[in-house]
């Protein structure tokens, strides 16, 4: 760590990207392969390449002791050492007393990281993190402290450790990406590049690919705007899942690129029974067989987070998998085929296989259609993987019909998909597009929370919450408050989420408790007023939590750009 320590010093003084990726390059090349390798999974903000499962599961309240007690500081005395620097990290390297240690290797943290992951129970941990930090320097225990909270802070994303892996092994950028995608291993990803093989990369399966995702559209006019031929399906309000199928064996990845399967056990039956090894992107959702409709996100929300799924669950809440994308076919990678070639090749799959046995005849793909069939009578598992069906519309009205009809199914609206575009993981852009009910909502992230009145005196239930502010030239972001709402969620989720908080909180202050900014809300409003109250500069008017969004992550939440736009559309004449 003597060298990456100030490697990321250097990083953070700059706020110029070509500056820091230059400084990245630089690093790593003075570093020998096995040691790039693991720095540039640091430097990403990781503890572990992408592709494990492995987590450090440290918590923030116990990080905060260790470093209290190697420090022999007080609460009150971290607590003010906490506000002038606002993370942990630095609060570290500016307490910890600096000892005549030769610090620790690189290596070396990397193996400490995993003991501490593969130990059991919050002491066994705790006492691997402090055995750590004490051998370290304090400038290095600042690095360490801030990977195991998974937040750098040096305006480095992954894309720009990419970039400097490029550079300093004279790659281009693309191949770079490419082989980091197929591995989810920004490490060997150094490895290849350093032998010139990045070419060599192979798609790893049971490991998450990126998700594409999709831009809002405001009317059915402007989502035919932006290209000829489109893919138009309902969007279905459930969880995006990845599946990975291979020989009989089934994973699925949520969006956050959890391994999801656990909760989903009916599923893996119905897909290993797929003729070849596949990766397919779809929605989980709650199904409703007799009807051949998608049931409420608050249905399906009954099974999630479970450790166990009961019989009774399986039985009452069937799930479907609705399979809209094919990414990956015996041994090929098909993300850069056109969606009119993947759509056409995921249509054989599912048929051929009978998993599905989905007759939506031609005549029925009516543009009114109210109801899909399915038919399910072989179907006895009552787990499904079901082809998204797929529509067509020439018009902006013949899309505002096929809006309506999708809500009248209880979807939530439309994804308008372009027949032309390549599958483009982790991007949001404009190949797809989705047309959705309420406009104003927000994503956003808790970042404080207290506890609430009445019934809810003794649960922390009143939220303030933030959206990230981006800074253009130096891709830092930082959350601004912008609101604060009463939980509108149920008494098991406050009860899950106090749990959470207490187990989460950065600083107790008394009457409220600032917390790990992990959480993810999507909050509704009346509508928006500027307004000195919060630090975006911006109120929400009757805010209301609409629900929990375990499937994001923080780093998805909407920006402050977001809230420009629906405040510049309610403004507008
Ligand atoms: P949002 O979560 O509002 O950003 O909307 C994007 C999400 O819609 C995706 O991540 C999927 O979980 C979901 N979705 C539902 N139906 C579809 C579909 N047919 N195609 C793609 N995404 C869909």
């Amino acid at each position: 760590m003597r060298q990456f320590a100030p490697a990321c010093e250097a990083i953070v003084a700059t706020t110029k990207k070509l500056a820091k990726t230059a400084t990245v390059a630089d690093y790593l090349k003075s570093r020998s392969v096995d040691e790039a390798a693991v720095s540039a999974v640091f430097l990403s903000g990781r503890a572990f390449p992408a592709w494990e499962e492995t987590t450090l599961q440290v918590g923030g309240r116990s990080l905060w002791q260790i470093v209290a007690e190697l420090a022999g500081k007080n609460e009150a005395e971290l607590t003010a050492a906490y506000r002038r620097h606002g993370d942990l990290g630095a609060v570290a390297g500016d307490v910890l007393p600096s000892r005549s240690s030769q610090g620790v290797h690189i290596i070396e943290v990397e193996k400490a990281f995993r003991q501490i992951a593969a130990a059991r129970g919050a002491a066994a941990k705790a006492e691997l993190v402090r055995d750590l930090l004490s051998r370290s320097t304090p400038l290095e225990a600042k690095y360490i402290v801030k990977i195991v909270t998974g937040d750098l802070r040096i305006g480095l994303k992954e894309s720009l450790v990419e970039e400097a892996i490029g550079k300093g092994y004279g790659a281009t950028l693309q191949d770079v990406q490419r082989a980091n995608m197929l591995l989810g291993d920004i490490g060997q990803t150094v490895r290849l590049a350093a032998e010139s093989r990045l070419a060599d990369a192979r798609m790893r399966l049971f490991h998450p690919l990126g998700f594409m995702l999709a831009s809002p559209v405001e009317s059915a006019e402007e989502a035919l705007s932006y290209f000829e031929k489109a893919a138009i399906e309902d969007k279905y309000d459930g969880i995006r899942a990845q599946a990975h199928v291979s020989g009989g064996e089934v994973r699925l990845f949520s969006r956050t690129r959890d391994d999801i399967t656990e909760s989903f056990p009916e599923l893996p039956d119905a897909l290993a029974g797929l003729p070849r090894d596949a990766i397919l992107d779809g929605e989980i959702v709650a199904w409703e067989y007799s009807t051949g409709r998608a049931r409420p996100f608050s249905v399906l929300q009954q099974r999630l987070g479970r450790k166990k799924v009961s019989d009774k669950m399986l039985r009452e809440i069937p799930v479907a998998f609705l399979a809209f994308d094919f990414l990956y076919a015996d041994g090929r990678l098909l993300i850069d085929l056109p969606l009119r070639e993947r759509a056409t090749m995921l249509d054989e799959l599912l048929t051929a296989d009978k998993v599905v046995h989905h007759r939506v005849a031609e005549t029925q793909r009516k543009v009114r259609q109210e109801q899909l069939q399915f038919d399910t009578e072989d179907n006895a598992a009552r787990a499904s993987v079901i082809r998204a069906p797929v529509f067509r519309a020439a018009s902006a009205e013949e899309l505002e019909e096929l809006f309506a009809a999708a809500q009248e199914r209880g979807n939530e609206g439309l994804m308008i998909k372009d027949l032309n575009s390549p599958y483009t993981p982790g991007k949001r852009g404009k190949a797809w597009l989705k047309m959705k009910r309420e406009l104003a909502t927000l994503d956003v992230v808790v970042t404080a929370v207290e506890y609430g009145h009445g019934k809810r005196i003794g649960v922390l239930s009143d939220y303030t919450f933030a959206v990230w502010d981006r800074d253009s030239d130096t891709n830092e972001a930082r959350l601004v408050n912008i609101g604060k709402a009463y939980s509108g969620l149920t008494d098991t989720e406050i009860a899950d989420m106090t749990k959470w908080f207490l187990e989460h909180t950065i600083e107790d202050q008394g009457f409220r408790r600032i917390v790990e900014p992990k959480i993810v809300l999507e909050v509704a409003f009346n509508n928006m007023m500027k307004s000195d109250r919060h630090e975006s500069g911006y109120a929400l008017r009757f805010p209301r939590i609409l629900r929990l969004r375990p499937d994001k992550l923080a780093e998805e939440a909407d920006t402050i750009d977001s809230v420009r736009t629906i405040y510049d559309r309610q403004t507008r004449p």
